[in-house]
């Protein structure tokens, strides 16, 4: 009995497949490789390389694996791309993700955890932000992980697929092993400590006229093995035969784009210039998570709450990879 892992050679992905591992899980993943990477899965892991919504190719390695359940992460993730660029993420996501859906029915997996977000919230009535809050996304990103969060539930009441929708605020941090490498690099910590390592010159700060504490926007950052964690439990959670349901994952504290570069350079000890530069098209101002529905139901509770902490699990990664480069 195995749990089928897409984009498992992903940011989040490799290291949950990595957590799920750890606890004696027999996991297969499946990764198109167009973001992710083949090193960041395990050799001794199955591994297939396709597209999430290949419905044969799920079909064969349902068979192949006995899958019960499956992790859906594969997906494309930034903001202003998503802008830019919807057709990418109404394709690869909502596409995609409705061929997966159909092909886990049809082969009779009912189990699913689904990569959401809290772009599904858009530009926040209160914080912080709880999961009955309204949704109603400022970019594509966020519509296309919310169609299939929509979707997921008339499957739920039309063929009984059960499902839990992990809103994540914002990943970020390491593990030893595996940490963040997007090509092009967009997300704030790996940019920050770009530059902090000298690869880039400064850090642009997307706008600083928000009505925020600084002027700068404020995201609620956790770190990705908390974020893994989440996932084991989510797990657990639907094979104890509970019903459908979406949950936050953040830590509930809010830190400004300069409060994260300032944080960084005491971690890092070094100096990181920024630019100020326009708005980033579907920014919202404030994304803060109420998670106190993830104690609640899944006995989760973040053990590296600390920004600090966070930024140093990266940094240290950061610093590994660039040497064993250089
Ligand atoms: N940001 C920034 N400069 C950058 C990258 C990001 O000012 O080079 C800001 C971005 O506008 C957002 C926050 O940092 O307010 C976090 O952005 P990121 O892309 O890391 O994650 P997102 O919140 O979009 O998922």
């Amino acid at each position: 009995m195995a749990i089928l892992i897409t984009g498992g050679a992903g940011y989040i992905g490799s290291v949950t497949t990595e957590l799920l591992r750890a606890r004696g899980e027999r996991v297969v993943v499946l990764d198109n490789l167009s973001r992710g990477h083949r090193d960041a899965v395990a050799p001794e892991v199955p591994f297939y390389q396709g597209d999430a919504g290949n419905r044969e190719l799920i079909e064969h390695v349902v068979h192949e694996h006995d899958v019960k359940a499956c992790i859906h992460f594969a997906a494309f993730a930034y903001v202003g791309e998503s802008v830019s660029s919807p057709a990418l993420y109404y394709e690869n996501n909502v596409e995609q993700g409705i061929r997966l859906l159909g092909a886990l029915v049809q082969a009779n997996v009912r189990h699913i955890v689904f990569s959401s977000t809290c772009a599904t919230y858009g530009e926040p009535q209160r914080i912080p932000i709880d999961e009955q809050h309204p949704q109603q996304p400022t970019n594509p990103y966020g519509w296309s992980k919310l169609f299939i969060e929509r979707i997921m539930s008339d499957y739920d009441c039309g063929y009984g697929l059960k499902f839990v929708a992990l809103r994540y605020f914002n990943a970020a941090g390491a593990t030893p092993e595996r940490g963040e490498r997007h090509d092009p690099e967009t997300h704030l910590i790996p940019l920050v400590l770009k530059a902090a390592h000298g690869e880039i010159d400064r850090v642009a700060v997307f706008g600083n006229d928000y009505p925020t504490k600084d002027g700068t926007c404020v995201r609620d950052y956790i770190h990705v093995t908390d974020l893994a964690q989440a996932h084991a439990l989510s797990l657990d959670y639907l094979r104890a035969g509970n019903s459908s349901t979406a949950i936050n994952l953040g830590n509930g504290q809010g830190y400004s784009v300069l409060e994260v570069v300032n944080a960084a350079r005491e971690v890092t000890g070094r100096e990181i210039a920024i630019e100020m530069q326009q708005r980033r098209a579907g920014d919202p101002s404030h994304l803060v998570a109420d998670a106190a529905k993830a104690g609640a139901v899944l006995g989760w509770k973040p053990q590296h709450p600390e920004l600090a902490d966070i930024i140093s699990s990266a940094w240290k990664w950061h610093t590994k990879r660039s040497s064993a480069q250089a």
